[in-house]
């Protein structure tokens, strides 16, 4: 098998939120981007999430900077792209006294990290959520909203590819080559055969496998796995999402993410390997205790399945550093310090703040090649596909950029009406067809 060469600016590593966001800001740039993908775009984390656009509130009494750029992500991703959000709201419900002592702090934290927060009364509480238990103390609305993934990522990369990004799934970095300290390339295993690609400078955007992905290039990333189980109940069982009024802590929310499926969860535990995270009884009991003490009514369906990943968590500090209490923000690192320039991983960060970590990842790498500065992913309607890129995509597939199955039912999707008022429906396409997005 003969390797396939090809050459690009930037490399982006992995197909999750980061790396797509990034991926869309290089390419509105003008840097010619190629993002390798292992598996197929948002099979990490990003698409196993709990679904939820965070207000911040959870994380205000113990991580503010956290709590303040999820409430911004919040706006502006409601903002570009408003078919992926469902504007539900979110309540933080107190159980009991040592519960209801929180409420003072989370509602003084909200209003100091500009989250809008209401008190709601018991009374109004029962009246929007006739299954709450009979328990509950207190109430706190904020502008906690349900993301859907999926929709969000490929949303980004449709936008990318139509500014010529290229996109390569079931692509694996296996080697980040340096020459005199400076990134020069990647090899990537790929069913068609090995890639090799020369480029100056590479964004390791792989999540929980940062720390895997870095060591490609000799260096070191403290990167933890910690990993998150959720349980899916086959019912409708809030209208809000619903929070426990505590500090984040195992089993305390309860996601109405579709018709028939609301989703509770999460614990935290640290893992080895991402790839091999064992779901136990334990975890299901866990949830299946704390949701219902919330919500009684999630005992009668209980879950009709259970879901894992992990979050790309950094570690600081000494032995009291622990999964709960690590940072939900995010840091760029620049590798340069360590003697491999041009190398930067994006570490840490929600779903919810990945359109920001990625401007500042790639406000980095465009520094570092001499790119045009300042991104405008903020700006950028994700749910209409611009008329004037509907042509690039049709000169895409005419050249056999877009191989596969997906690349005839793009063709019959782009000559509907909606082409250039509505990329959803394209972007459903890409989601349903399971094809991969090739563009070499
Ligand atoms: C249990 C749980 C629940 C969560 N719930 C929420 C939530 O409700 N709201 C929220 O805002 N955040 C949530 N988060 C956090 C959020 O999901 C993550 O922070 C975010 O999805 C990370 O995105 P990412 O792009 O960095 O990583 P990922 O989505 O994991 O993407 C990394 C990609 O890199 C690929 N990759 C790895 N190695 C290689 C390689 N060698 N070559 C090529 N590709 C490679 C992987 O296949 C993967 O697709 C949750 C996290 C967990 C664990």
């Amino acid at each position: 098998v003969r390797a396939l060469r090809t050459k690009c600016d930037v490399v982006v590593v992995g197909g999750g939120a980061v790396g797509c966001f990034t991926t869309l800001d290089l390419a509105l740039r003008g840097v010619s981007t190629i993002l390798l993908e292992r598996r197929y775009v948002c099979s990490g984390t990003s698409g196993r999430s709990h679904g939820m656009l965070h207000s911040g509130a959870r994380y205000v009494t113990t991580d503010e900077r956290a709590a303040r750029e999820c409430i911004a992500e919040n706006e502006t991703i409601s903002k570009i792209a408003p078919h992926c959000v469902r504007d539900l709201g979110g309540l933080f419900v107190s159980l009991s006294e040592e519960e209801e002592s929180y409420h003072e702090s989370l509602v003084s934290g909200c209003l100091r990290a500009g989250i809008p927060a209401r008190n709601i009364d018991i009374e109004t509480l029962r009246a929007l959520e006739p299954n709450i238990s009979r328990d509950a103390r207190t109430a706190v609305w904020v502008p906690d909203k349900v993301i859907y993934a999926r929709e969000l990522v490929t949303s980004a990369l449709t936008a990318a590819v139509a500014r010529g990004a290229r996109v390569i799934e079931e692509a694996e970095v296996v080697k980040i080559h340096t020459s005199g300290g400076e990134v020069v390339g990647v090899s990537a295993s790929h069913p068609g055969g090995p890639l090799e690609i020369s480029c100056r400078a590479v964004v390791n955007a792989s999540g929980p496998w940062a720390g895997r992905v870095a060591s490609l290039a000799g260096v070191e990333v403290d990167v933890v796995p910690t990993a998150g189980v959720m349980g899916v109940a086959p019912a409708n069982l809030t209208r809000h999402i619903i929070n426990r009024m505590r500090p984040p802590s195992d089993g305390d929310i309860i996601v109405p993410y579709e018709s028939g499926a609301s989703i509770v969860g999460t614990t935290a535990k640290l893992v080895e390997d991402p790839d091999n995270i064992e779901v136990a009884e334990e975890d299901a009991n866990i949830l299946l205790e704390e949701g219902s003490a919330l919500v009684p009514a999630l005992r009668t369906p209980g879950f009709s399945r259970l879901y894992a990943s992990a979050r790309p968590l950094i570690r600081r500090g000494g032995d009291e550093w622990g999964p709960r209490a690590s940072t939900r923000s995010f840091e760029i690192l620049d590798h340069s310090e360590e003697g491999v320039s041009g190398l930067f991983t994006a570490a840490g960060g929600k779903l919810t703040t990945c359109r920001l970590e990625a401007e500042v990842a790639a406000e980095l790498v465009s520094s570092y090649i001499g790119a045009p500065r300042g991104g405008f992913t903020d700006r950028l309607a994700l749910n209409k596909l611009d008329t004037d890129l509907v042509p690039n995509i049709r000169e895409a597939i005419k050249r056999g950029d877009v191989l596969g199955s997906f690349a005839a039912t793009l063709s019959e999707a782009m000559d509907t009406i909606d082409s250039e008022r509505d990329a959803h429906l394209i972007r459903r396409v890409l989601l349903l067809s399971r094809t991969r997005v090739v563009s070499l």
